[in-house]
């Protein structure tokens, strides 16, 4: 049986809409390419793959599958960590010919956890424009499905892989008022969730995003108290790619502000959370939206609430 074919592909008018945008020449094009899912590139980035004089890329090997999975052929340089200011020179010296370099990494948006920073930079200070195609990225997909409400978050990224170097580091995450992003090694996926429980405490909840965009994606909130028996539940849990996504800070807000608590419980029994943060505003002064994270708490502990207005 013949798929049925894509209206969006098939669709002239939104590949002359692409192409007929601008990408002018003597520039570096950042691009995110896909964490899982070969579908997850934006067709601005397939044009300008395909208007590029060259790639630079992380993975040579990877980078040709992407290409050729998109029928693109285009000469690749070789900018891993270890040469990033070698290629540097050679990317500037190309720029400066006139042409259009597109630097991508293995997996995601270059820079995060990956190398391309340097580069960058490099490009830049050279007066050269740099440009980026926006796309994947692992942490903000994860985040985006995590269901945890704040309005700030921090990425940490990698662990140190020194045990004494990760646990000062996680004491000095503990009272982070903002959703903490980490991206974990799945061999070191238990030894890192034991940490994050000493450090955090038994209460705190943990998204573990793992696999995203491919077939055995899963995305699983619990509290760190119950993370270690989820990942041993299933042996699979014991591969794949992880970003763990720890809640902020339990109200570092609110601890310090009886005023505000006592108001917002008073609004709460007459009005919605919007509401009821948007008049503690008013009345206190402070930010809407960090009494509206306060009242939404508020409302979880109280027995009586069912929903909201
Ligand atoms: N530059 C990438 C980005 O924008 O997300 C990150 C590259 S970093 C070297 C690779 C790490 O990202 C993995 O070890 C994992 O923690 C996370 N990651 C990448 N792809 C993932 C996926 N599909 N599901 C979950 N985590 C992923």
């Amino acid at each position: 049986m013949s798929q049925p074919e894509s209206p969006l592909l098939a669709n002239a008018a939104v590949m002359e809409a692409v192409s007929r945008q601008n990408y002018p020449v003597a520039t570096l094009y950042v691009v995110a390419t896909p964490i899982g899912n070969v579908c997850d590139i934006s067709l601005r980035a397939l044009h300008l793959l395909s208007l590029a004089d060259a790639v630079a890329c992380e993975d040579t090997r990877n980078t040709a599958q992407l290409m050729t999975r998109y029928g693109l052929h285009k000469p690749l340089l070789a900018a891993h960590q270890h040469n990033e200011r070698e290629v540097a020179d050679k990317i500037i010296a190309r720029l400066q010919a006139g042409e259009r370099i597109a630097l991508v990494s293995d997996a995601g948006t270059p820079g995060v956890s990956d190398p391309g920073a340097k580069i960058v930079d490099a490009v830049r200070l050279a007066g050269l424009q740099v440009s980026p195609l926006p796309g994947a990225s692992a942490a903000i997909s994860a985040l985006s499905a995590s269901g945890l409400i704040h309005d700030q978050f921090y990425f940490v990224g990698f662990l140190p892989s020194k045990a004494g170097q990760r646990d000062t580091l996680l004491q000095s995450l503990t009272a982070q008022a903002a959703t903490l992003i980490f991206y974990e090694a799945p061999h070191r996926i238990v030894d890192s969730t034991l940490a994050m429980l000493a450090a955090f405490g038994p209460e705190r909840q943990v998204v573990f995003a793992r696999e995203l965009t491919k077939l055995f994606e899963e995305i699983h909130r619990c509290t760190l108290a119950e993370a270690a028996a989820w990942l041993s539940a299933d042996t699979h849990r014991e591969k794949g790619e992880y970003v763990v996504l720890i809640q902020a800070a339990p109200s570092a807000v609110a601890d310090d502000q009886p005023e505000a608590r006592r108001i917002l419980s008073i609004l709460l029994k007459e009005c919605s959370v919007k509401q009821a943060a948007s008049l503690a505003a008013q009345i206190t002064g402070q930010k809407k939206n960090t009494l509206y994270q306060l009242a939404l708490e508020l409302k979880d502990d109280d027995p009586d609430e069912d929903t909201d207005q």
